[in-house]
């Protein structure tokens, strides 16, 4: 993680706020991914106000905690703990807090400077190339080292 300004993230405030997210499209059932994209329309027809579910409505982008994990850059993975157990998603930290096709997740104090310089991008933090990586935790003993993953 570097930061933009000598290597380490800029001071910013912390306002954390609770959303509901819903799974990655690729962990859902074919058939309730079949009428989700019934219910999105034509791709063709779609302006830049239509709502997504990947991009709109399911992960929340930017730092987080908990929540579900985004397989935007890679196929999704079932993250194992060393001990073989399943993990759960502890936290996300975000190189952005919301791009053009996540406009939806704005907080709503931030929508008036939200096309400022910089306003999606408060911490300064990068990880990789403007991606994320994500913590998980071991489901059987939480004292077992967190297992990471990186979507770029
Ligand atoms: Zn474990």
């Amino acid at each position: 993680m570097v930061g933009s300004e000598g290597y380490v993230p800029s001071p910013c405030t912390l306002d954390p706020e609770q959303v509901a997210e819903h799974p990655d499209a690729s962990l859902l059932p074919d058939d309730l991914w079949e009428r989700i994209d019934a219910w999105e329309g034509d791709e063709d027809d779609l302006d830049e106000d239509a709502v997504l579910y990947q991009s709109d409505l399911s992960i929340a982008p930017g730092w987080k905690a908990g929540g579900f994990a985004s397989w935007h850059a890679t196929d999704r993975a079932d993250v194992l703990c060393v001990c073989g157990a399943r993990t759960d998603l502890l936290v996300t930290v975000a190189s952005k807090e919301w791009d053009g096709a996540s406009r939806s997740w704005i907080p709503l104090e931030d929508r008036p400077t939200a096309d400022d310089m910089d306003a999606n991008i408060p911490t300064h933090v990068t990880v990789g190339r403007w991606g994320s990586m994500n913590v998980f935790l071991c489901r059987a003993d939480h004292t077992h080292p967190p297992q990471l993953s990186f979507q770029d």
